[in-house]
């Protein structure tokens, strides 16, 4: 399940705090990214696409609320939570203030266990099935926490990877994956899959949702990839 994890960036640029969240989000299972500057942060942000951000708003050259602000504007980006961090709570007040958009703030020096606990208030809303949440879609129930899917109150048997693709469409509903997204997201970025590969698993998954009956809810969206409903 190590690919369906969510990857978590972190910017920071004391070396030190750095390794300390790393230890800690790695330890919760989670994937670790980490930048010590607002410039690289952007260039990790384009080719990770995380899917949370632990921002230090004081940083060199491009500040915190400066990454906040670019990524709050940008379509693609938007959606990806921000837990801002900061030294002290005038400059939290600033922030708000300011309205960069950063979905929570904590200020320095913070207590590990909360900055986890907020992380994973973040990424229920955002990635609920790697969160252990219970998804529902139409008939349909995934329950992450127990790996059962149900379809009309009857359980469904699903493989490891048809179960990992619905959860993935299921976060998402109506959402247009790709067929490289959806390798990224199911088999892991370092896995080189073919992407025909998908098409064989989407075949298996449909197969799976529609063997006591109902509608094929996976869609194909032509020349692009696969949608839920
Ligand atoms: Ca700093």
């Amino acid at each position: 399940m190590a690919q369906t994890q969510p990857c978590v960036l972190v910017v920071e640029d004391e070396g030190a705090q750095r390794e300390v969240l790393k230890y800690n989000l790695e330890a919760e299972g989670f994937g670790v990214v980490l930048a010590e500057n607002g410039d690289e942060a952007m260039l990790l942000i384009a080719e990770e696409q995380p899917d949370l951000i632990v921002l230090d708003w004081m940083l060199p050259n491009v500040s915190g609320i400066e990454v906040c602000r670019r990524v709050k504007a940008d379509p693609v980006t938007r959606q990806i939570p921000i837990i801002m961090l900061s030294a002290r709570s005038e400059e939290v007040d600033r922030v708000r203030g300011l309205e960069t958009g950063a979905d929570d703030y904590v200020v320095k020096p913070y207590s590990v266990v909360e900055l986890m606990a907020r992380l994973r208030t973040q990424l229920r809303r955002t990635r609920p099935a790697s969160m252990g949440e219970r998804l529902t879609f139409g008939d349909i129930i995934l329950d992450a926490g127990e790996h059962r899917v149900f379809r009309a109150g009857q359980p469904l048997h699903l493989g490891p990877t048809e179960f990992r693709l619905l959860s993935t469409l299921m976060e998402k509903p109506g959402r247009v994956w790709s067929r490289e997204q959806l390798l990224d997201r199911v088999w892991g970025r370092d896995i080189y899959v073919d992407t025909r590969t998908i098409d064989v698993h989407v075949g298996r998954l449909r197969k799976a949702l529609m063997a006591n009956g109902g509608d094929n809810p996976v869609r194909t969206v032509r020349g692009t990839g696969y949608s839920l409903g």
